[in-house]
């Protein structure tokens, strides 16, 4: 066994996937795109307990509510409220992190009443290249949205996405600013290309992407979590258990919101082949 090795793994429950009006053009949930994705709102609430409880079953430590869409409406913070408190109620021992756009200090407050842990807001880019890949919301609201998320007092979970087509400066003024924020948590993307999308390749090798992560440690020094979530495993390939190395100790088990990933019993296999321990308890 490896000394300080503990791994967290997080599970996504995507609770209404596909319908969203913005024009971000890495994501196949705006229905600009016409990406074959499936497209539904409001997961029954009986499921989204039940992929709560298979999340913990196989070791999650956190559990992300993730809705499509540009941010709560009174009748999204509602839905996401009852799923809070229906996962709350079977006390599985999970950091339930909500993930639902732009929201108000009110709106947020209102989360963690209903027992809401974290909220995920990532600024996705820079500020500058944030032009290039949405035009319908600025990245400004992004910012002032993880700034609320730390003025009620939630646990603030920020990162981006890579591989977009940014330049080198670009991604490392992305970092600065998530740097700013002081998040807990800093989820790395890695842009998953989709034919159905604007951006059509990602634009960074392998070793870019394993220099990305010990970057990211290195700036963020003092966030508990450098996760790895979407595109780990187009990115990473054989290589994955590396981003360990790298600086990374987090990453997403089980589907994304739109893709699959690997099952989270090869995931868990793979890791302890390589001397990596699991953390189950919550941190
Ligand atoms: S606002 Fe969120 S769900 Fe909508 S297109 Fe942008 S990233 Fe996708």
């Amino acid at each position: 066994m490896k000394n300080n090795d503990e791994i967290f793994l997080c599970a996504i429950c995507n609770i209404e996937s596909g319908t969203c009006n913005e024009d971000c053009k890495f994501c196949t949930q705006s229905v600009k795109y016409k990406a074959d994705i499936q497209r539904y709102k409001q997961k029954e609430i009986a499921q989204i307990v039940e992929e709560a409880k298979r999340a913990r079953a196989n070791n999650a430590n956190g559990f992300c509510l993730v809705t499509a869409g540009k941010g709560l409406t009174p009748k999204r913070l509602e839905y996401v409220c009852e799923a809070a408190k229906a996962i709350k109620k079977e006390n599985l021992g999970l950091i339930l992190i909500a993930c639902n756009g732009i929201a108000t200090v009110e709106d947020l407050q209102t989360l963690k009443d209903a027992g809401v842990d974290a909220y995920n807001h990532n600024l996705e880019t820079a500020r500058d290249f944030y032009d290039e890949i949405c035009t319908t919301h600025p990245w400004d609201d992004r910012y002032q949205t993880c700034l609320n998320v730390k003025q009620v007092g939630l646990r603030l979970v920020c990162g981006g996405i890579f591989g977009m087509g940014e330049t080198q400066e670009q991604r490392i003024s992305m970092l600065e600013s998530i740097a700013s924020l002081e998040p807990m948590n800093v989820p790395l993307n890695f842009f998953h290309p989709n034919e159905a999308l604007p951006i059509v390749k990602n634009t960074i090798t392998r070793e870019e992407a394993f220099e990305l992560i010990t970057l990211a440690r290195k700036m963020i020094p003092n966030a508990m979590k450098i996760m790895v979530a979407g595109g780990r495993e187009v990115m990473f390939g054989d290589e994955q258990y590396k981003i360990f190395e790298k600086g990374a100790n987090a990453f997403v088990i089980g589907d994304y919101l739109t893709t699959q990933g690997k099952t989270p019993a090869d995931d868990i296999a793979e890791l302890e082949k390589h001397g990596y321990k699991i953390k189950r308890e919550r941190d």
